[in-house]
């Protein structure tokens, strides 16, 4: 009886294990089944890596960026479009990872769970992707950077809409060059530098340091240092590319002063400037639709005074991501809080729109609103005092930073964030040229192109 007894509870236990099994099974087909099917691996995918019969995508004006025809991919007939936008839109591969080609592949091959990839011809159309870049943008961000390695992120503060992502070095995805992974020119071109890249982000780290000290202090605009060009700080020495003497919050950040931001770095310590770092995205990645970013890094657990100091100034070992430098402007443009930025307006199949147009989606918080509003007061200030208004565009209102983060003993990279006041153009920006060595010789000048273009599509300029 005992025997028997114990005999039925096994086969209840069997049964039971079963239908779990059965249910996880279930769920997780109905769930992946897309996915798994569209993996380039799939052996019944043929010619273009699956994409033969893929939906068109479509730039925010309905410009055609890549569509399939006769089981080609095609993609726009514009050499220049092709390539600035190969990161954003991808190619047949799924080599550039965070391409919607490759992240959105299940929804661009239209898989059907009913069909599979067996959906009679008939029936084969994916779903068409409307993004929020403008070509037009794209074109003049990649004549700007040129040869150079680098990086432009454009975005809409208000909305979250990206209208401008580039990424260099690029490549013709409808020519790819058979040196690509061996010619160093194509150095990381399946990397989209915007999101996927972190660099020393020097003087434009003076920013978050600001933040923090118009958070902590009531009296920070009236807070002075002199500067002599260099000083020790921290044990060793601080140095300054200019004498500026007695120095204020504004006319520091103007000034671009390292001695300046490195005492105020070390007057805030290490656990206030991590806190603030953090609060301005840093040590966090971000979602942008189905892509993330790498963290930017800001880390001083370690840390001597001196690097401290240096970690004021955006050097020691400070990096961030373009995408995050941008949001830092929007966060300043926008009182305080970033909108998430996004590129996939809509997308469109056999069940209707979906429509992400106007998802206007808050992040969190970087900073207060009057800290947010002196900021901008004080960004205005430099980009009108030490860049010149009509250097940077004379039809835009704009704010900027510059930064030339040094990263060798010769080297520096070249930096410029900003925003633009005007209610037409309401875009954030970062630039990265890599090497560029000068933010204001060579970053503003690669922000101007997009900007002047932007002046003419919202403005009418
Ligand atoms: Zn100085």
């Amino acid at each position: 009886m005992k025997n028997t007894r114990s005999r039925s509870f096994m086969v209840l236990i069997m049964t039971l294990a079963f239908f779990a099994g059965l249910i996880y099974h279930t769920i997780n087909l109905v769930i992946h089944s897309a996915e798994w099917a569209s993996f380039p691996t799939n052996a019944h995918l043929s010619d273009s890596d699956g994409l033969e019969f893929a939906g068109t995508i479509y730039d925010c004006n309905g410009v055609v960026l890549a569509e399939s025809i006769d089981k080609k991919r095609i993609y726009n007939s514009d050499e220049d479009i092709r390539k600035a936008c190969v990161h954003i839109v991808g190619d047949d591969s799924t080599n550039i990872s965070t391409a919607v080609q490759t992240l959105y592949r299940p929804e661009l091959t239209d898989y059907n769970f009913i069909y599979g990839l067996g959906v009679p011809d008939a029936l084969k159309k994916g779903r068409d992707i409307t993004l929020t870049i403008n070509s037009e943008l794209q074109k003049a961000a990649l004549g700007a950077l040129g040869s150079n390695k680098g990086a432009i992120f454009f975005y809409n503060y208000k909305t979250g809409e990206i209208v401008c992502s580039v990424s260099t070095p690029v490549y013709d995805p409808a020519n790819i060059p058979e040196d690509i992974e061996q010619n160093a020119e194509y150095d990381g071109a399946y990397l989209d530098r915007t999101i996927s890249s972190s660099y020393a982000p020097g003087s434009t780290f003076k920013l978050v340091t600001t933040a923090a000290a118009l958070t902590e202090y009531p009296d920070a605009e009236s807070i002075t240092y002199n500067c002599n060009g260099h000083e020790e700080i921290g044990g060793k020495e601080v140095t300054c590319y200019k004498t500026s003497g007695e120095v204020d919050l504004k006319n520091a950040l103007s000034d671009s002063c390292n001695i300046y931001f490195a005492n105020l770095a070390l007057k805030l310590g290490k656990d206030k400037m991590t806190y603030y770092a953090d609060k301005a995205g840093f040590n966090n990645y971000i979602q942008i639709d189905r892509a993330e970013s790498v963290k930017s890094v800001y880390d001083v657990s370690q840390a001597s005074d001196n690097d401290i100091a240096w970690s004021g100034v955006g050097q020691y070992t400070v990096l961030e991501t373009p995408v995050n430098m941008a949001m830092i402007s929007a966060a300043i443009a926008n009182g305080g809080v970033p909108v998430k930025p996004y590129f996939i307006k809509s997308m469109e199949g056999a069940f209707g729109t979906e429509g992400t147009k106007g998802k206007t989606e808050l992040a969190e918080s970087m900073m207060s609103k009057p800290v947010a509003d002196k900021l901008t007061e004080l960004m205005d200030y430099t980009a009108a005092t030490s860049y010149g208004k009509d250097y940077i565009c004379p039809y835009l209102d704009v704010c900027a930073k510059t930064g030339t983060a040094e990263v060798g003993a010769e080297l520096a990279h070249a930096w410029v964030t900003g925003f633009c006041k005007d209610e037409e153009c309401p875009l954030a920006f970062a630039v990265i040229v890599e090497y560029g060595d000068s933010g204001y010789s060579v970053a503003i000048p690669a922000a101007s192109a997009v900007l002047n273009k932007a002046a003419q599509i919202y403005k009418n300029q």
